[in-house]
């Protein structure tokens, strides 16, 4: 049986964000509400700021996480 990953295993990929923000052109959630947390950039953010403990999975991080279209566009 397949071993089901954990956000450890995505710290490499993580770490490649630039921030360069071009994803925000074409997420179509963040363009309905205009908030980072909804967007390629601001996902990222915040799972390496829960790798690196300083954020909980509390409900606004649950809310922006859960709020993807998984369209791919980014
Ligand atoms: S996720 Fe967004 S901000 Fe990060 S590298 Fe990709 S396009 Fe740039
Ligand atoms: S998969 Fe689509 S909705 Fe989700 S963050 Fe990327 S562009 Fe936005």
């Amino acid at each position: 049986m397949a071993k089901l990953k954990t956000l450890e295993d995505y710290r490499e990929e993580i770490g490649q964000c630039v921030k360069c923000g071009c994803c925000r052109a074409h997420c179509p959630a963040f363009g309905a509400v205009k908030h980072e947390g909804r967007v390629a950039r601001g996902k990222i953010a915040l799972a390496d700021a829960l790798l690196k403990g300083e954020v909980e999975m509390e409900d606004r991080f649950l809310l922006d996480m859960s709020q993807c279209l998984l369209c791919g566009s980014c």
